[in-house]
């Protein structure tokens, strides 16, 4: 593409994602498609010939667009927020137009320093310890991972040699609630612990894990001569934002020498507010700490923020510099490729930047302040009403609620209305919410944190889901 002709299509093309931002919530916020419609409508081998952008564009409206679920959209309530801000998407362009490969600190400096600089800034916006140093992984499920393996790698030569144990990492153990992310499944396998070592910790009331029954699961595997390596507790449950308690959580851990890894991918953004900070009491204890700026806090996917306590810990379990990666600066710099496990890294920093500077901290304050006090509208209109019942604690931006059970009626015939229930409200194509179990019980989830999500949206989407009822 020769470059006058990049300079026209690219201010032709932001004119269309500033339209795209202002006209979104007129589109129907999920598509009217079945599997394989959108691969049909597309060539089955590539053009032999360039195509102009005209071209382009006009095929990405007519074949691509029509097959998105628009998370931008003010109606969408699934899943979490996934925001994307028009702030972070200029600074995805520069990043995309830089074209930096981020892995060492030679290779871009800027990079590797501000990345350096925003993670500082995320400790302290969020209030985490002074020990806390952090790096951005891609996502959660990495950094997950990259915490397992790193306790992985001090659990066995730790026990190896308090104990001289051969085959330690045989013995291994990880500890999570019943309610944690599947990623914790994915990542205990991954790093060789093997999916029988993982010990599911029963729930209290509010379906965070009990302490009291991870002290006897640790203990019982201590009597079995196995090792106990990791904790990963939850701060914010995917499925109702419960609140693992990580203090006396974190006691226990001590108290064994076991690597305790938390997991605040939604909720930690809610961290920036003073009146919320009570959801990482005892985060101290933690040796690594990830939330997602990805997920409620404007920048766009995809940006993990991963704090460790031991730097050194993790660079042992990462390092790698072959020859032609050494620098004259390696003694004195942080070269990120050693920091988790790709080589090859984006330049993320600098939409989390983008994002900070423009909104300010007290701008993303007052964005996150109002969506936990809609959340708490929400729950109150749930409890007025008599048909259904509020399923778990509303403590941020997630609702979870279901239609009460009627006289008679057993479990799986309330599960059923509920699923019909949320099939009608979401085939209106209007809002998008999505769904959960708990205990069984079949949950509607409504999650409150889309950028362009304004009360008259929730007062909508609340109306419209009684509405459906009658
Ligand atoms: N952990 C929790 C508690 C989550 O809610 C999620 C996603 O919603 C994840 C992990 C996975 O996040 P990621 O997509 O960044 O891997």
């Amino acid at each position: 593409m020769e470059i006058n002709e990049f300079r026209r299509a690219g201010h032709e093309l932001v004119d269309w994602m500033a339209d795209y931002l202002k006209d979104v919530e007129r589109l129907p916020i999920t598509p009217d498609v079945k599997p394989g419609d959108i691969r049909r409508s597309l060539p089955a081998s590539p053009p032999q010939a360039a195509e102009p952008t005209e071209q382009l564009m006009n095929d990405f409206g007519r074949l691509i667009l029509p097959g998105m679920t628009h998370w931008g959209h003010p109606g969408f309530f699934a899943y979490f927020p996934s925001n994307a801000s028009p702030p972070s998407m200029l600074a995805e362009m520069l990043t995309a137009a830089l074209g930096a490969q981020c892995m060492s600190w030679q290779t871009s400096p800027a990079a590797t320093e501000l990345e350096q600089v925003t993670m500082e800034w995320l400790r302290q916006m969020l209030a985490l310890p002074e020990g806390f140093t952090g790096v951005i992984q891609d996502t959660s499920s990495t950094a997950t991972l990259v915490a397992l393996l790193t306790a992985r790698e001090r659990a066995t030569g730790f026990a190896a040699a308090i104990h001289g144990l051969q085959g330690v990492e045989r013995r291994l153990t990880v500890y999570t609630s019943r309610e944690r992310h599947s990623s914790v499944d994915k990542a205990v396998r991954l790093a060789g612990y093997g999916i029988e070592s993982l010990r599911l910790i029963d729930l209290d009331d509010a379906y965070a894990m009990r302490p009291d029954a991870l002290e006897q699961a640790i203990q019982a595997d201590i009597a079995q001569g196995l090792v106990p390596a990791v904790v990963v507790a939850t701060t914010g449950t995917t499925g109702s934002t419960a609140i693992d308690p990580l203090r006396p959580i974190g006691e226990i851990c001590r108290r064994h020498g076991i690597w305790l890894h938390v997991d605040a991918s939604y909720a930690g953004t809610a961290a920036i507010l003073p009146e919320k900070r009570w959801i990482l009491d005892g985060v101290e204890f933690a040796d690594s700490f990830v939330f997602n700026p990805h997920k409620w806090m404007l920048v766009n996917f995809d940006c993990s923020a991963y704090f460790v306590k031991d730097v050194d810990a993790l660079l042992r379990t990462f390092s790698a510099s072959p020859e032609y990666l050494r620098t004259a600066h390696d003694a004195e710099v942080a070269n990120f490729r050693d920091w988790g496990i790709q080589l090859g890294r984006r330049f993320r920093a600098l939409k989390l930047w983008w994002v900070i500077k423009s909104y300010g901290v007290e701008g993303l304050q007052a964005i996150i302040r109002r969506n936990c006090e809609w959340a708490e509208s929400v729950a109150g209109w749930v409890r007025a009403d008599s048909r259904f019942e509020l399923m778990a604690p509303v403590p941020l931006g997630l609702v979870c609620f279901r239609l009460r059970a009627r006289e008679g009626e057993d479990e799986a015939e309330v599960n059923e209305r509920n699923r019909e229930l949320l099939a009608r409200v979401n085939a209106t194509r209007q809002v998008y919410l999505s769904h959960t179990a708990l205990d069984g019980r079949y949950t509607i989830r409504m999650a409150i944190g889309a950028r362009a999500t304004e009360f008259r949206h929730v007062r909508e989407a609340w109306a419209l889901i009684a509405a459906t009822v009658e």
